[in-house]
């Protein structure tokens, strides 16, 4: 949703709960990947730049598949170990993989 130079992001508390993510780590990822300012206003994410769906969309894709989706099954119930030297440890409760990825 656009509104004025701003655009919001109704759905992120859902996107983080999907996530099992800290919504500051989502943010974190997104101003990075847009390189606009983001802040976190109750379930809210509102970016300060006018930003197409579909790019949100995409980038929102591409955290899961990168940070969230396990390597090994493929499934979304993963948490974060610990994040050390710009590198961030996943480990899923499905399957009990455990990996080093780098942080964004
Ligand atoms: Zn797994």
């Amino acid at each position: 949703m656009i509104q004025g130079a701003k655009t919001i992001l109704k759905n992120f508390g859902q996107i983080s709960d999907v996530a099992r993510r800290d919504k500051t780590e989502i943010a974190k990822y997104i101003t990075k990947e847009l390189a606009a300012p983001v802040s976190i206003e109750e379930q809210r994410l509102i970016i300060s730049a006018k930003v197409n769906g579909d790019v949100i969309n995409a980038k929102v894709k591409k955290y899961f598949e990168s940070y969230v989706i396990c390597k090994e099954c493929h499934k979304p119930d993963t948490h974060v170990e610990s994040s050390a030297r710009g590198f961030l440890t996943i480990v899923c409760e499905a399957c009990g993989a455990r990996y080093t990825i780098k942080h964004y």
